[in-house]
């Protein structure tokens, strides 16, 4: 949540390439946008409510030539989006631009409201802005005095932030530090930048530096310096991006949503090319633990419960899977014998990282399933497998999910193999030599999936009902209707929905069942023909579509596929589903309201 960017450069041109990272880094959140330039000496402030256009629209006549300066784009955590509680903000001699949250701001407010500061916004960043601030004025005037600051006002903060700071009178330098939300410095040529990743940066540079928790630079446009809280030097090394400012692109597509689902077939055959005979997978010995505990957020959880599926109809393991949020907070009861799977497309998501802080600290062996390269999860699991989905700019995610099943899968149809377990062998690595072609098929039968949309467009209510594999399948599927065309949906396991929700079917609800285990299908359209006997407007999802239309308004026929590569093929189509209804609904589909995608804070 919340992008922050940061320029430094002999070229002039902080206007122009900070508004070009903020565009970039617009996914983390669109509440509002803001930028502070130093321009004759000064730090002017130039900040909207709302997208990054209205920024941009905002200035774009302004003749502005300024070598240094930050930029911001906000999901609102503490205070309204509007025009005051954009960031950046500036108190005294300090500007600032943040990520995270200072969970002790009212503390520090009251403190410095007893000191007579008064504060214009209703932000925990305006907050920690005029802390640093007040700590600077009293600090003794020497060449260290804005780094110690700086350390000695976060040593009181309680929370998460990354933070671009310049002082009126140092305007040609940033200073930056970070505790649990990300941040890197990228390293061009007479020219630096801050960034919370690095597709904000990619036009200029794929040099960078990964700034750790709790270290402190000072940037200038031709010199980098870490210190450590004691100001001791830090040497740090310099990476290199993988991911290009081209794959940042849509490429022709209307939407990113709709280009990263065209991407899939690509990505997962890479997957399974590249994982399934344990080549590269990791080093773990799954067959040792008697336990898996997975741990996400959102689409993330909902890839986990696939997992637990396979992994336990299939492998024999028992699998628990929990939101981040919660298990963070609970009796975890782990074992040596347990092994915890991390899943994060960013490898950001707060909770999700603090779950694998706890697990780690309580000596389970970890493993983290990630998109992100060099993301703090990936860096900081015992043991990482990389999705390798490239960027995904959509807030709701589709290749970043489907390439998480993927591994899954893999995972476990390594443990059958090294378990021996005997399964339909042949007929699934068919599939998975297929599954490129398969998904092509599959997303390229677009009337289908606009028919559906143009019959469930204008319903306030809507259901997904499945059984076992095809439940889990239903979340995804009702998570990204509810996502990007603001639709309410829910996913009920088939048999229960009758334990009460049922009462919720009126004419013509839409119920979209998924049935396509062959042993539960007639369970699932018993449970169909429930809701059409009290009105629904039933659509099958499944690969028997033969004599349905007795029960079924509209049939979508699937491949018929081993439970390996159903759940990516299946979602595949809810993906479609739901960017044609959103489609439908005019909604702003790459960036749904209220979202963000990378989920920094708690
Ligand atoms: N807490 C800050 C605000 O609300 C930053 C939010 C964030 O990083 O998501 O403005």
């Amino acid at each position: 949540m919340c992008g922050i960017i940061g320029y430094t450069g002999k070229k002039k041109l902080a206007k122009e390439n900070i508004i070009t990272g903020l565009k970039n880094l617009e996914y983390r959140g669109y509440d509002s946008a803001g930028i502070a330039l130093s321009e004759n000496g000064e730090i002017n402030l130039y900040k909207s409510s709302g997208k990054i256009s209205n920024l941009e629209n905002y200035i774009k006549d302004k003749n502005i030539s300024s070598s240094t300066g930050i930029g911001h784009t906000r999901w609102a955590t503490h205070g309204e989006p509007n025009q005051i509680n954009a960031h950046p903000h500036k108190c005294g001699n300090v500007t600032i631009v943040h990520n995270g949250i200072i969970e002790n701001y009212i503390d520090i407010r009251k403190k410095l409201e007893n000191e007579k500061i008064t504060l214009q916004s209703g932000t925990d960043t305006e907050v920690a802005c005029a802390y640093i601030n007040y700590i600077y004025e009293k600090e003794e005037n020497n060449s260290d005095r804005k780094l110690k600051s700086i350390i000695k006002a976060c040593s009181d903060f309680r929370g998460s932030y990354a933070f671009g700071i310049i002082f009126s009178d140092e305007p040609e330098v940033i200073y930056t530090t970070r505790k649990d939300s990300p941040l890197i410095i990228g390293v061009g040529k007479n020219e630096n930048f801050i960034a919370s990743d690095i597709s904000a940066i990619l036009d200029f540079t794929k040099e960078y530096i990964l700034l750790e928790a709790g270290e402190f630079a000072k940037i200038s446009c031709n010199s980098i310096n870490v210190y450590d809280s004691n100001l001791k030097p830090i040497s740090k090394n310099i990476s290199t991006a993988t991911w290009t400012a081209s794959e940042y692109k849509k490429n022709g597509y209307d939407h990113f949503m709709l280009k990263e689902i065209n991407e899939q077939p690509q990505v997962i055959s890479n997957i399974f090319k590249k994982y399934l005979d344990n080549i590269e997978l990791c080093s773990i010995e799954f067959e040792k633990y008697n336990k898996i505990h997975i741990v996400a957020c959102g689409s993330a959880m909902h890839a986990g419960l696939v997992g637990k599926y396979l992994l336990e109809n299939y492998a024999n393991i028992p699998v628990t899977v929990e939101v981040a949020s919660e298990y963070r907070y609970k009796n975890q009861l782990l074992s040596k014998d347990t092994l915890v799977i991390i899943i994060s497309q960013s490898g950001e998501t707060a909770d999700t990282l603090a779950a694998l802080r706890i697990a780690k600290e309580k000596g389970a062996k970890t493993l983290a399933i990630v998109n992100a390269v060099g993301s703090s999860i990936a860096r900081e699991a015992d043991e990482t497998i990389y999705t390798y989905a490239g960027p995904e700019i959509a807030v709701a995610t589709t290749k970043g999910y489907t390439t998480q099943v993927a591994v899954l899968s893999s995972i476990c149809l390594n443990i059958m193999k090294n378990k021996n377990i005997i399964s339909d062998d042949k007929k699934i690595y068919e599939e998975l030599k297929n599954i490129k072609k398969i998904l092509k098929n599959i997303i390229e039968n677009s009337e289908v999936y606009k028919n559906v949309a143009k019959k469930i467009y204008k319903c306030d209510n809507l259901f997904y009902i499945g059984r076992g594999i095809d439940y889990a399948l239903c979340m995804e599927g009702s998570l990204k209707l509810k996502e990007i065309s603001y639709m309410h949906s829910e996913a009920y396991a088939a048999g229960e929905l009758k334990h009460g929700t049922i009462s919720l079917i009126e004419n013509g609800t839409p119920v979209i069942a998924i049935a396509t285990n062959k042993e539960l299908y007639e369970k699932t359209v018993s449970n169909i023909k429930e809701t059409k006997a009290r009105g629904a407007f039933s659509i099958l999802i499944s690969p028997y579509t033969n004599n349905t239309s007795d029960f079924a308004d509209i049939s979508v026929e699937l491949p018929d596929l081993s439970e390996f590569v159903n759940p990516i093929s299946t979602v595949c189509v809810l993906q479609l589903i739901a960017y044609e209804t959103a489609k439908l609904r005019g909604c702003d589909i790459d960036k749904p309201k209220n979202l963000a995608k990378s989920v920094t804070v708690e």
